[in-house]
């Protein structure tokens, strides 16, 4: 990039928050698609709304590409073009700046991570449902823009469902609220349900107004193990099929349970077919029913092994088996690649057994965790993507599933594959990306171009 652009974007943020050298330029090159080296120019960490302002109208004037940045713990991360461009940091911006009792909502900066609002909004006997598995690196920029489903999603929702306002900069610096307090707030287009989800392809979030909730009186959790994917997602059924709704009602397959292997929590076994982990919330004596209920489900179904967790410090020990997922996936091979298999609740059976088959086809080994009382399946590929073969059954195993997902009336999505939207949808997309933001600088090699 040009000095003199490097100069003028470190006029607006300081000099200080401009980094350019290439070593920490490397831990911002782009790891979504294997084998890439493609590395930004800049990194610019704004502090503010109208530092981003002025750093997007100059860029949108040179059309230089802009690439919004929380953490970065996203699985489907923007990858950097071809020709370079900017990291827009948004992490300074890292301030809550009310929490709102009398309405139920607070007001947040992008940067603010999950997990620092949820701790925060405790002490005033509230939460922030969603989860997205990552609190402690994900932040509320980066859970908006990708409309995170999370572990509670079964009981409270989508980011989508917590979203009540948005201050978001536009490409071309101007500045646009949407939204707010009230519970109704729009007439006509519902600008703040059109950004959220939008991957940073269409504005900058600087200000987020989100919805909170009471903290339950009570949580309990179950873990659960069998000796057959089957029996546990016919586990699953008969609980919803009961009308008993847990906050959480997460699967592990046999591949995902032995990766976690010693962070299990002690009795269960790395080799059972599968394990639940459920978790119920509310108040006392519903969740005491429901806890019971739940577990006479659990024995009947054949379950070999039930652990029950009800202080801190025991519920805290079962989640830590379910965050540990990805980094111990992350130590069998040299990558992983995440898949949102999304299918109708009653096809997660149908969905588990036909993943097995096209790993057996395939020879690949593919884990097979997440929220299956959402019926959000996550294939994982455990591959080396250097190796010409693996990375090519992989890419066989993808494109199998998503069309296995597509006949079972649901829908996948992975950093592997080009959008699958129809010529309407695809054209009403591009449409919107164009008009907001002309000369295509925000997120520019999106699934949405790739159509
Ligand atoms: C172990 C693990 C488990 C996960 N589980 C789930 C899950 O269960 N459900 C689920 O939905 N997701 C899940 N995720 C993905 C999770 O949603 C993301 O990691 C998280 O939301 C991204 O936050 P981030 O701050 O790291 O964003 P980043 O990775 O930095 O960015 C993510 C996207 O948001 C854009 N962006 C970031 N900030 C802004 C902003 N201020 N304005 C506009 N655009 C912005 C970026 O351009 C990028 O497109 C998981 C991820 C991991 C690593």
């Amino acid at each position: 990039m040009r000095q003199d652009l490097i100069d003028a974007f470190s006029k607006i943020v300081g000099a200080e928050h401009v980094l350019t050298g290439k070593e920490k330029l490397l831990d911002y090159a782009d790891a979504a698609t294997p084998g890439s080296s493609r590395i930004p120019d800049a990194i610019i960490e704004p502090a503010n709304t109208a530092e981003v302002s002025q750093v997007l109208a100059l860029a949108n004037a040179e059309k230089i590409s802009v690439f919004p940045r929380g953490y970065g713990s996203s699985v489907y991360k923007a990858g950097i073009s071809a020709s370079g461009g900017v990291i827009l940091l948004l992490k300074r911006m890292n301030s809550i700046l009310e929490i709102d009792t009398a309405n139920l909502a607070a007001t947040i900066e992008p940067g603010v991570l999950i997990a620092d609002l949820d701790r925060e909004v405790h002490k005033s006997g509230l939460m922030f449902p969603p989860d997205p598995g990552t609190l402690s690196t994900a932040t509320i920029g980066g859970l908006v823009s990708q409309n995170a489903t999370s572990m509670r999603s079964l009981k409270y929702g989508s980011t989508k469902h917590y979203v009540m306002g948005l201050e978001i900069v536009l490409a071309d610096g101007r500045i646009l609220n949407t939204g707010g307090k009230n519970v109704k707030d729009v007439a006509g287009y519902d600008l703040t349900k059109l950004m959220t989800g939008s991957e940073g392809s269409l504005g900058v979030f600087t200000k987020i107004i989100v919805k909170l909730m009471p903290a339950p009186e009570t949580v309990k959790c179950l873990l659960a193990t069998f000796d057959s994917l089957e029996k546990a997602s016919k586990t699953v059924e008969t609980i919803l099929g009961d009308k008993i709704v847990p906050s959480a009602l997460e699967l592990f397959d046999n591949i995902t349970l032995r990766a976690i292997g010693s962070e299990l929590p002690a009795g269960l076994s790395p080799d059972a077919a599968a394990a639940l982990l459920i978790e119920i919330d509310g108040i006392q004596t519903v969740v005491d029913s429901n806890t019971d209920k739940t577990t006479a489900i659990l024995q009947s179904h054949g379950a070999a092994k039930i652990l029950t967790a009800q202080t801190d410090e025991e519920i805290n020990a079962l989640w830590s088996a379910r965050r540990a997922i990805l980094p111990s996936l992350s130590k069998l091979n040299s990558a992983v690649l995440i898949a949102d298999a999304i299918v109708p609740r009653s096809k997660t059976s149908n969905m588990l057994t036909a993943i097995a088959s096209i790993a057996a086809k395939n020879n690949t080994t593919i884990a097979v965790f997440g929220h299956i009382g959402d019926g959000i399946l996550h294939p994982a590929i455990v591959y080396n993507p250097a190796d010409k073969n693996e990375l090519s059954q992989a890419a066989n195993s993808i494109n199998a599933m998503s069309a296995l997902a597509l006949t079972l009336g649901g829908k996948f999505s992975s950093s592997y594959q080009k959008d699958t939207s129809g010529p309407a949808e695809m054209y009403a997309k591009q449409a919107i990306k164009l008009s907001l933001d002309p000369n295509n600088i925000l997120n520019p090699i999106t699934r949405i171009k790739e159509g």
